[in-house]
């Protein structure tokens, strides 16, 4: 039996999307930005997916812009607000975001630009206290993550844009891990910033989108043609762009289904476990992102369970991904203040809704033989 139980990792692309992004890579290539009528077809599906996506999200059309991932709009929405407001106004963000946040503003700093990492509690919450204890009128900035990618933990993102706001700061999220996985709404939120990934929903990878609220000044990332209007140059991944908006939506759709056969998937697996009476302790806030579990378990070492799990024909991952090759205790585990004779007997299982009950009763039973 093969088991993929890793999709905070990455998904396998929707027949839908897949089926959709063909016509634009065969017969419909023509080049999005061309005048003559051969790109009438692919300009319109940019400008359709274009809606399509905007609405999953409750934003105007004019206010997505395609990117290449989650990387790329992460990096954009911090090194380009540095750029446009100086080294005299600082940024703050989270001891526990992805790389793409941490490293980005790594970059900032060491061009002179103040950045604030502010630490989460032991469920990995970004508290709004912490960040209002943090903040002032000299803050351009606040990235803090929508979810986090390891133990799955959903930020209370509602207060912390309000604070943000009141001292005049932007607020930008890292919604990588919850588009299309819990409902998000950017005007409900307040939000100005949010950065998306399509292979996270079922959708190809080396796309995805930033969302930047109408009137947010942001200097251009990708200098070059007038593509994404005028805001990041390239000629347009067409047939991937569409094939996002497909997933997109049909994730938006099932979120309710998806979520209700997320936890059964938790609850069975967490059982199995608990009635083995295996000793372990599972990391994260009630309020998560479904079928993500990151589950410690005491005196175990995680790259061990990881690599015998893979010899049982099962995925899953020690921490982020990103984190695969380390066998340190990741930034997040660390941040959370996970006793040490847990911590590094983590694992990261995350489901997807093509996961069945049989297939998580079957890892919890691998687990249990590992471990016994
Ligand atoms: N942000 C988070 C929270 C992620 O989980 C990931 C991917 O693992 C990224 C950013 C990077 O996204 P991408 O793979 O599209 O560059």
């Amino acid at each position: 039996m093969k088991i993929y139980a890793d999709h905070a990792a990455t998904t396998k692309l929707d027949i839908d999307a897949f089926e959709a992004m063909k016509k634009y890579l065969l017969e419909e290539y023509g080049n999005a930005s061309q005048p003559y009528s051969f790109s009438r077809t692919p300009k319109a599906a940019l400008k359709s997916a274009r809606e399509i996506i905007a609405k999953c999200i409750n934003a105007a059309p004019e206010e997505i812009f395609f990117t290449s991932g989650g990387t790329e709009s992460d990096n954009w929405a911090i090194k380009s607000t540095a750029l446009i407001y100086g080294n005299n106004r600082a940024t703050i963000t989270s001891q526990i975001e992805h790389h793409a946040i941490l490293h980005a503003c790594h970059a900032v700093e060491r061009m002179g630009y103040p950045v604030t990492y502010i630490p989460v509690d032991c469920y990995g919450v970004v508290r709004p206290k912490t960040l209002k204890d943090t903040i002032s009128y000299n803050t351009k900035l606040v990235s803090i993550m929508f979810a986090n990618n390891e133990i799955g933990t959903i930020e209370p993102i509602r207060e912390l844009c309000d604070i943000a706001h009141q001292y005049g700061a932007l607020f930008h999220t890292d919604a990588v891990q919850a588009i299309g996985h819990v409902k998000v709404d950017v005007k409900d939120l307040g939000i100005d910033m949010l950065s998306a990934s399509a292979h996270k929903f079922n959708g190809p990878k080396g796309v995805g989108f930033l969302y930047l609220k109408s009137k947010t000044p942001l200097t251009p990332y990708v200098d070059g043609g007038a593509q994404e209007f005028g805001m990041r140059a390239g000629t347009e991944n067409v047939a991937s762009i569409v094939a996002m908006a497909v997933a997109l939506e049909k994730s938006c759709r099932r979120i309710d289904d998806a979520t209700n056969h997320l936890l059964a998937l938790e609850e069975v697996l967490l059982d199995d476990l608990q009635k083995a009476g295996i000793d372990f302790i599972r990391n994260g806030s009630a309020n998560k992102i479904p079928g993500i579990l990151s589950l410690s378990f005491k005196h175990a070492q995680g790259e061990m369970l990881l690599h015998r799990l893979d010899l049982m024909g099962i995925s899953v991952s020690t921490g982020s991904a990103c984190d695969s090759q380390n066998t340190q205790l990741s930034h997040v585990l660390s941040a959370i203040n996970v006793l040490e004779e847990y911590g590094y007997g983590t694992i990261r299982i995350s489901f997807g809704h093509e996961n069945t009950i049989e297939e998580s009763r079957y890892i919890a039973a691998a687990i249990i033989k590992i471990l016994k």
